[in-house]
């Protein structure tokens, strides 16, 4: 098993416990350069996904996503392998679908400040699939909807990590917009499992399909609900609204239901205990 990184995002200490299994290499490497290597499946995860990170440079989200695919999809070609492409919900955009379906072409601003993020794995969908029409390229493409869980880095910016790590310490709960913006959050281990199913399907399920949790909330609830589990002090403060941010989002999960088998089992609450016992160990050792 072969593991890339070029720890944009990523660290070492996430795959520190695969790193002494017999079959596991780790390689500091940049998806954006060719890489000719022998593999018979290749997942492709690459691009920071956090809008704090991915803005930080967005010419090179584009390139990750864009480039990076067609390398990918290069590989796959050359030596048959299966393909998982990690797409995402941003596809869709500010949705006026809801629940969103793999059928909705979505809602995207091409020049936004989240353009470079949404329009890169757009285009690496495009490729995904003319690679599947012009070449037989097997392709797996999943639309990931937000995610959280164990392992997420303290400063990643998204909502769950934000609002867990401020509850912990006390500090104020940053709440952008009116705070009535939903999300639907899937835990980490329901995600994978959507993966492996995913990838172990029959050669003519390509996707897309979502991946996700269907249960919708506010992102007031979530911070009520991080203060009540963390038993929190902390105070509820109103900052103004990204750019683009989406309003409402929720995954239609009837294709994944169908054609895997899957569903989440893991509930918001259930999955905010691990995860607020993971940053609490983190504040608990000075690391945050
Ligand atoms: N590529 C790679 N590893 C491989 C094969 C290809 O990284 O094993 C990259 C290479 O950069 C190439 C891209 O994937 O430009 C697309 O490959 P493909 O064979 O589809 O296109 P071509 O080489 O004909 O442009
Ligand atoms: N958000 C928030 N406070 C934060 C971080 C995010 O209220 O400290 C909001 C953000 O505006 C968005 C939602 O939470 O409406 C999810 O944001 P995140 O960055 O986690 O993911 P994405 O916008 O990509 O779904």
């Amino acid at each position: 098993m072969l593991c890339l990184d070029n720890y944009f995002t990523g660290r070492r200490t996430n795959v520190a416990d695969l790193e002494d299994l017999p079959n596991f290499e780790l390689m500091r490497h940049d998806v954006t350069f060719p890489l000719y290597v022998e593999v018979d499946a290749i997942y492709n995860l690459a691009c920071p996904a956090s809008p704090i990170h991915y803005q930080k440079d967005p010419v090179q989200t584009t390139k990750t996503s864009v480039h990076g695919a067609i390398n990918m999809l290069g590989l796959a070609k050359r030596t048959g392998a299966r393909i998982f492409q990690a797409s995402t919900s941003e596809v869709y955009g500010d949705p006026t679908v809801h629940p969103q379906t793999e059928a909705y072409w979505g809602n995207v601003n091409p020049i936004g400040l989240r353009s470079c993020y949404d329009e890169g794995k757009r285009c690496a969908e495009t490729l995904f699939f003319d690679y599947w029409r012009e070449h037989g390229v097997e392709i797996k493409v999943a639309r990931i909807f937000n995610t959280y869980g164990p392992g997420m880095h303290p400063n990643d910016g998204r909502v769950v990590s934000n609002f867990v790590v401020q509850a912990l310490q006390g500090k104020d709960i940053s709440i952008y917009g009116g705070g009535m913006q939903t999300r639907s959050f899937c835990y980490v281990d329901d995600l994978i499992e959507g993966f492996v199913r995913l990838m172990e399907s029959p050669p003519e399920i390509t996707g897309p399909v979502n991946l996700g949790n269907p249960i919708e909330f506010t992102m007031t609830e979530l911070a009520e609900t991080v203060l009540e589990l963390v038993d929190s002090p902390s105070e509820l403060t109103f900052h103004p609204l990204p750019q683009d941010d989406p309003k409402q989002r929720k995954p239609d999960i009837s294709y994944a239901r169908e054609t895997l088998g899957w569903e989440p089992k893991v509930q918001l609450r259930e999955g905010l205990r691990p995860t607020i016992a993971y940053f609490r160990a983190l504040v608990g050792a000075g690391f945050v």
